[in-house]
């Protein structure tokens, strides 16, 4: 019996090759897709010699075509870092909104079940907190994160308006920060920024007070959920992410603790709109999806620096921005 197809936006990318992999394990064929902007060819090398893998280099923004029957389309193509989307932010806007239209369309076409990525990031800096999917958000349109959140906010729009007009089969999920191998080390984002620094013998940089907060959720934790949304039949946002809630300058002195750096913390300014508290009310998918994060952030934290640990000298050094004069402000 021939296997069912999933096109995969955003392959080569750190979701995008976890769910590659998680998908051929089990047992579909994956169409990947990838401009390369912010993906890595390395992240899926490894699937290149099966059968069931193929790649197409191709901006989603475009024209999408792709050959023969797809039961499934999942979208994880996006610059997901503030640091990308400021250093790219039109093709940021243009694959949350003209990629996710033509995704749309192509899942329309063939009748395809279509997963689009949503994040936490259509909260803004929230008033509410935790964040559930019924807050609406508080989102600055025209500041720098303003590309990414309003992209993302209208993917969702054209996503319901698909789902209602059209009769397409479509999920959202909101997704919160993650972590784990194969994130990238220069993309500006706190781990792999402190890692980093404590592998090259820097000081650890903290913006602000460092009393901001996050909750970070191990990768297969993510993929899980991600997994079992799809084969739901929910169609309105869900949350996933670990509510485990730490502050910045906290987080920090785990980083400094994991990796026994003798470096110290430093203090940077806040880049402007950074959200002040961010953790997920993670109520509907425990409830829908019989879904909660099982890695604790010490086990997670400790898979994902042997990853880093892996890199070469070249990785390691290789900056295109230091913090990009932390946002640009
Ligand atoms: N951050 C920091 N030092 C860094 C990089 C980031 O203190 O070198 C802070 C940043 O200001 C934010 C938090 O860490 O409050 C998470 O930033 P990240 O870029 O990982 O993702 P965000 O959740 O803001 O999209």
């Amino acid at each position: 019996m021939a296997k069912p197809r999933v096109l995969i936006t955003g392959a080569a990318g750190f979701l995008g090759s976890h769910l590659c992999d998680r998908f051929i394990r089990e047992g579909f064929h994956v169409v990947a897709m990838d401009n390369l902007i912010t993906g890595e060819m390395k992240n899926i090398q490894h699937l290149f010699p099966l059968q069931d893998f193929e790649f197409h280099h191709h901006d989603v923004s475009k024209f999408v075509h792709v050959a023969g029957n797809l039961e499934y389309i999942l979208h994880f193509a996006s610059p997901a870092s503030p640091i990308d989307y400021l250093k790219i932010p039109i093709q940021t806007l243009k694959v949350g909104s003209l990629g996710t239209h033509n995704l749309l369309g192509l899942a329309r076409a063939k009748g395809s079940r279509i997963l689009v990525a949503s994040t936490s990031e259509v909260y803004g800096d929230p008033t509410v907190h935790p964040q559930t999917e019924e807050y609406y958000g508080n989102v600055n349109p025209v500041g720098p994160r303003g590309v990414y959140d309003e992209a993302k906010r209208f993917q969702e729009a054209i996503t319901m308006a698909y789902h209602t007009y059209h009769g397409v089969d479509t999920r959202i999920v909101r997704i919160f920060n993650t972590y784990g191998p194969r994130m990238r080390l220069n993309d500006g984002r706190v781990l792999p920024a402190f890692i980093g620094q404590a592998l090259r013998g820097e000081d650890l940089t903290v913006f602000g007070e460092g009393k901001q907060t996050r909750s970070f959720c191990y990768v297969d934790d993510l993929i899980e959920g991600i997994f079992r949304l799809l084969m739901s039949n929910y169609a309105m946002p869900v949350n996933i992410g670990n509510p485990d809630e730490i502050t910045i300058l906290d987080f920090a002195k785990e980083i400094i603790r994991l990796t026994g750096t003798s470096q110290k913390i430093i203090f940077e300014p806040l880049p402007k709109d950074d959200p002040m508290q961010r953790q997920p009310d993670i109520t509907k998918a425990k409830k829908l999806l019989q879904w909660e994060p099982k890695v604790s952030r010490r086990d997670g934290l400790k898979i994902t620096y042997e990853y880093f640990k892996t890199l070469s000298h070249e990785e390691l050094y290789q900056r295109d921005h230091k913090n990009f004069d932390n946002y640009s402000r």
